[in-house]
């Protein structure tokens, strides 16, 4: 068997791209290989390394947990289905937040629900002076956060815990996050690879709800943790935009605004005390 005849039976099963990311990881050769020695043989152990996620990518597995990785911003993140795949609309709250941050001489940031780690490594290697810590409640979370911090030689202080119990008694200018926010009966969760996702990173766990419990509880807490002037900045769904600024106005916050992702969708709002 050789790459292009690898190549052609996965296009029949598979999406293009993905077919040629896997022949990629599963033989090592590079995307030139592929073009410029089509000829090359695939030994049988690759060979059967990349049938098998052929197969599992057509029955839905998202490529990301195949290979263990995905990258976002440049940067690769390691990944498995304990933590959410990185989304590309999730850099919208890193550039606002990076915007926040620049007023602030060594500014002090609380990361909440981390997954993989991608925000909070991203801020940590993109705002030097920034002192940040990033707590989630699943154990394989942090140790996939610590990880990737490590692995990308970002300092970010990692806390296992629900929510803001890590962080007593402490205070932040920047509180950042990307909770958990589709309603347990959304029909999306069936769709586009979220059944391999963790449902505990994808929704907020009540039935027949709206998706905004955990948005409802860093909102309301939120304060207790924020100096004054601080900025509360948080991912939500589609539809949560009007309903999170809101929520951030009852909770006694200020200049409450939502922005879109890069499809033109409201995607983060936040608010300052
Ligand atoms: N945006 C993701 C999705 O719709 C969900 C991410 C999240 O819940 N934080 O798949």
């Amino acid at each position: 068997m050789t790459l292009f005849e690898a190549l052609t039976v996965a296009k029949q099963q598979i999406d293009r791209l993905d077919a040629r990311l896997l022949l990629q990881y599963a033989t090592g050769c590079s995307h030139t290989d592929l073009l410029a020695r089509p000829e090359t043989t695939v030994i049988a152990p690759a060979y059967a390394q990349f049938s098998e996620w052929v197969a599992r990518r057509a029955a839905g597995e998202p490529l990301a947990y195949l290979v263990g990785e995905a990258e976002f911003r440049g940067r690769v993140f390691q990944v498995s289905p304990a933590v959410l795949i990185p989304r590309p609309e999730t850099e919208v709250l890193i550039d606002l937040a990076l915007e926040k941050l620049r007023d602030i001489a060594n500014p002090k940031v609380l990361e909440l629900g981390t997954g993989s780690g991608i925000i909070a490594i991203s801020l940590a290697l993109e705002c030097p002076a920034v002192q940040i810590v990033t707590v989630d409640v699943s154990k394989d979370a942090i140790f996939f956060a610590r990880n990737n911090a490590g692995r990308l030689a970002a300092k970010v202080d990692c806390r296992e815990g629900d929510w803001f119990a890590p962080v007593a008694g402490e205070w932040f200018d920047l509180i950042v996050s990307n909770p958990p926010y589709v309603a347990e009966g959304d029909p999306h969760l069936a769709l586009n690879g979220l059944p391999f996702e963790p449902r505990l990173a994808l929704t907020d766990q009540v039935p027949n709800g709206d998706g905004l419990a955990c948005i409802r509880h860093i909102v309301a807490h939120a304060a207790e943790h924020l100096q004054p002037g601080g900025w509360l900045l948080f991912e939500h769904g589609y539809d949560q935009g009007e309903a999170s600024r809101n929520l951030l106005t009852a909770a006694g916050f200020k200049a409450a605004f939502t922005h879109p992702d890069l499809a033109g969708i409201d995607r983060v709002s936040g608010a300052y005390l």
